[in-house]
């Protein structure tokens, strides 16, 4: 069971295929910050539920929240025999990932007092390759300091098993040129550190680092399944079909 607490509904940059970056409110309300006695209370009530996977994120970005590193360690310290949560994931465009929070990542990834896979996987937005295209895909000229954030998360996880490291590239108008030295370049930085990620067009496996070409959900689907599909062969990859169901 997926169970999502919403750390914050802000977000620092506007993706231009996120509803999130288009609302001033993302919950008929104005954007927030999750009170500690909120996380605590929700991570308490896991108790007994079976299988929960835990996602601090929902509509916004989970590391904007000032007390991130706080309350995810707090969520692990409740943790014990995986008396909370089965699973850990994390969703994030890495922004915020100075040096300091990329430890505590790592930390929490080889956390002794749980199943050693309890902290699944760490999921990167980025769906750029150039400073330029990632200004106008993400809204802000933020391409230097999140691939220098995410290298450096990578190199400091080492050899570590968990978390695993997805690296997401929605396909969508704006990008499609960038496909090919997106997964060029994060192959390359994956294997230099003796890493060999899949390279998927579909969901990503939980137990190895993957570079992810997704889906674009937007109102023209027959469009953006296009640009998906013409993504997936540029690299060699067969289009995934859309799953029955899928909005
Ligand atoms: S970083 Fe995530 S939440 Fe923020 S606008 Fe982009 S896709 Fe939406």
């Amino acid at each position: 069971m997926n169970v999502n607490l919403e750390l914050t509904d802000h977000c620092n940059l506007r993706c231009t295929m996120c509803s999130q970056s288009l609302r001033e409110e993302a919950h008929g309300a104005p954007h927030r910050f999750m009170p500690f006695d909120v996380w605590s209370a929700g991570v308490a009530g896991l108790a007994g539920m079976p299988d929960v996977t835990l996602c601090p994120h929902w509509l916004g970005e989970p590391t904007l929240h000032p007390e991130f590193d706080r309350y995810v360690r707090h969520a692990f310290d409740e943790n014990q025999d995986n008396r909370r949560f089965r699973h850990f994931k994390l969703h994030t465009n890495a922004v915020i990932l100075p040096e300091e929070r990329a430890r505590l990542l790592v930390e929490l990834g080889g956390r002794t007092d749980a199943a050693p896979d309890t902290f699944l996987a760490v999921h990167f937005s980025i769906d750029a390759f150039a400073a330029g295209t990632y200004a106008k895909v993400k809204g802000a000229d933020r391409r230097d300091v999140v691939f220098r954030n995410v290298e450096r998360f990578l190199a400091l996880r080492g050899n570590a098993r968990r978390p695993v490291a997805h690296l997401a590239f929605v396909v969508q108008d704006g990008n499609t040129d960038e496909v090919v030295p997106f997964v060029d370049h994060w192959r390359a930085r994956l294997n230099d550190l003796g890493r060999d990620p899949v390279l998927t067009g579909d969901w990503p496996p939980m137990d190895r680092d993957a570079v992810y070409l997704r889906r674009w959900n937007t109102g023209d689907q027959a469009h953006a399944d296009a640009l998906h599909a013409d993504a997936c062969l540029s690299v060699g990859l067969q289009p995934p079909p859309r799953p029955a169901g899928a909005f």
